[in-house]
């Protein structure tokens, strides 16, 4: 095995720079590499990975290190050097490890997570691995909503909220360690606790027309693994743990809320981290006091930020204690005058507003329950309070769309420029549009996706309309990566065989061939109607929210039925008895 040293002085350059960070001596404790399969600037802005780094190195049984996907020159280093690739702590080789764990946040990071095993020196098949290889475990949204195209890499997946679950799965995990039992006797344990989904335990059964036909429990696995969620959220800290100034956005982030009750049908988010939940005011004002000797700007985190019932005592709270706030984006039906004051002393000179469509037919489609009229109010007070620079987030091919839907993106963006124009003649707008891509769990994970010609056409549709307005800009994500990302969000564990293939001809720009060597049609997963009893891969799993539940909500999308937030004594969806 290689070893270039400029690689380790990197890392260790790089610790050096950090707070907050915990190194163990060696011996002594199970050793649990947390991988982030991004890199470190994303990585560290990964609030997730910082939870879990202090929940796992805060047991006196486990050592937590980091790792993450070096960029591209450096993966080219590590690969010319034969390095293996190294933990930030203590600069160790993934192989190392009892425990491989991935935080997976976004489709595209499977490629990277490959990768980083291949590098690590971890067979990067599941059956490959014998006695002394590490046990690689996932966990993060997409781990949640769908393992199955990760199944073939990954031991075992923890499902939902890791607050609870990654302590018990350490628990299991020494016990049998203890006992020297052996891996297949160890995932065996672990597929008994609770959120914890081993999926070489379940048996896929595909039709001939490739749809499955039953999902099948090996031996005593259960039937179903629920996935699990914190009921109060103060029970857990959830701030920035390792201060860096290496980060995306170079704040010290703080959760106020998860879970989402707004019910938008495409919303992956809001439906598997229902139900929603707020951290008490004392709590975070001890989060800020916490992060005042770092000086930073507050990064406030959570699904929907301006429904912070107390956001207005919060943001005061921030900008009394010397520091300044940042949200990415917010409600424009719930923002106060307050909140957005506070952003502008803060110094954001942009606010971001998601209406994902421009006409009042799709934003019931969605049920984003935001009205044009909230989109002005939101303006309206980020002129008033000096911010000059407005963001929309858009889908285009959503269900049920037609071209006067794309017609109306572009005149819901004339409207509000000339509102911008009226009142702060600097002012820009920019559209910021992403193809629509069905998420398991959520009522759209009937739906179709759109062929790409019909996205090219609207995006060039929407450019079109939109040049003739000075100060409307328009970004658009590649459409490429959309329907690799639509493939692996309802991609079965066939899909893991074209994720192996592509790796091996040098990732995601190898997919589509892959996918066709495999014997596989994307259309297969993106274009076709699913059927309403159709049994989907990731059916195993159980959100809490009923399967009946979320295909009324496709159909009442249908119907242009909006549907009402969540509130106390609801019991519709499931989640809440
Ligand atoms: S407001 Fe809608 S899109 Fe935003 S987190 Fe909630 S459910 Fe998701
Ligand atoms: S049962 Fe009602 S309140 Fe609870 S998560 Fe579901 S919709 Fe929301």
């Amino acid at each position: 095995m290689g070893l270039d040293w400029k690689l380790k002085e990197k890392l260790a350059a790089r610790l050096a720079r950090e707070q907050g960070h915990i190194v163990y001596p060696a011996g002594g404790r199970a050793r649990f590499a947390l991988a982030y399969p991004n890199s470190y600037f994303v990585g560290m802005s990964n609030l997730g990975l910082h939870i879990i780094y202090d929940i796992l190195n805060h047991r006196t049984d486990t050592a937590c290190e980091r790792f993450f996907l070096p960029d591209g020159r450096e993966l080219d280093e590590y690969r010319r050097t034969k390095t293996p690739l190294l933990s930030m702590e203590t600069q160790s080789p993934l192989s190392d490890f009892d425990v491989v764990g991935f935080a997976v946040s976004f489709e595209m990071d499977y490629f990277h997570l490959l990768d980083m095993l291949e590098v690590g020196r971890v067979p990067l098949l599941a059956m490959e691995r014998d006695e002394r290889s590490p046990l690689v475990i996932a966990g993060g949204p997409c781990a949640t909503f769908n393992p199955e195209p990760l199944s073939s890499f990954v031991d075992a997946f923890i499902i939902g909220e890791g607050e609870e679950t990654v302590g018990r799965f350490m628990d299991v995990y020494q016990a049998a360690k203890q006992d020297g039992a052996t891996r297949e006797e160890t995932l065996r344990r672990l597929s008994c606790v609770p959120g914890v989904y081993v999926p070489s335990l379940y048996e896929h059964i595909y039709r001939g027309s490739g749809e499955l036909e039953t999902i099948r429990p090996v031996g005593d696995a259960p039937a179903h693994v629920e996935r699990q969620w914190v009921k109060n959220l103060d029970d857990y800290p959830a701030h920035t743990v390792v201060v860096t100034d290496e980060t995306e956005f170079d704040l010290y982030l703080v959760e106020t809320a998860r879970g989402c009750g707004r019910h938008c049908r495409f919303c992956m988010a809001g439906y598997c981290f229902r139900r929603p939940r707020n951290r008490s005011l004392a709590v975070l004002k001890d989060a800020i006091n916490g992060a005042k000797v770092y000086g930073k700007r507050i990064g406030l985190m959570g699904a929907a930020i301006s429904d912070y019932p107390k956001i207005d005592e919060l943001s005061e709270h921030i900008l009394s204690e010397g520091l300044a706030m940042s949200v990415a984006s917010f409600r424009a039906d719930s923002v106060t005058e307050t909140m957005i004051r506070s952003l502008a002393e803060s110094g954001m000179k942009t606010i971001t507003l998601a209406p994902e469509a421009g006409s009042a037919k799709m934003r019931a489609v969605v049920n984003k329950g935001i009205d044009e009229e909230h989109l002005f109010h939101a303006m309206e007070l980020g002129v008033a309070a000096g911010i000059r620079h407005y963001r929309l987030y858009i889908m285009i091919g959503l269900p049920y769309e037609t071209e006067a839907d794309v017609d109306a993106v572009a005149e819901l963006a004339g409207r509000l420029k000339d509102y911008l124009e009226a009142h702060e003649s600097r002012g820009t707008l920019t559209l910021s549009v992403n193809p629509f891509i069905p998420k398991p769990f959520t009522p759209f994970q009937w739906a179709v996706m759109a062929e790409k010609k019909y996205i090219e056409a609207a995006l060039k549709r929407l450019k079109k309309a939109l040049s003739a307005r000075k100060g409307v800009g328009l970004i658009a994500e590649p459409t490429k990566s959309a329907y690799i990302q639509g493939v692996l969000a309802r991609g079965d564990r066939r899909v893991s065989c074209a994720l192996y293939r592509a790796h091996m001809a040098g990732g995601a720009k190898a997919f589509h061939r892959a996918m066709k060597e495999e014997g596989l049609r994307e259309e297969f997963y993106l274009s076709r109607e699913y059927g309403e009893k159709e049994i989907f891969p990731w059916d195993v799993l159980d959100m809490g929210v009923k399967k009946e539940y979320l295909y009324e909500e496709w159909k009442r999308a249908e119907c242009l039925e909006t549907t009402i937030p969540c509130f106390d004594g609801c019991r519709r969806c499931g989640v809440c008895g």
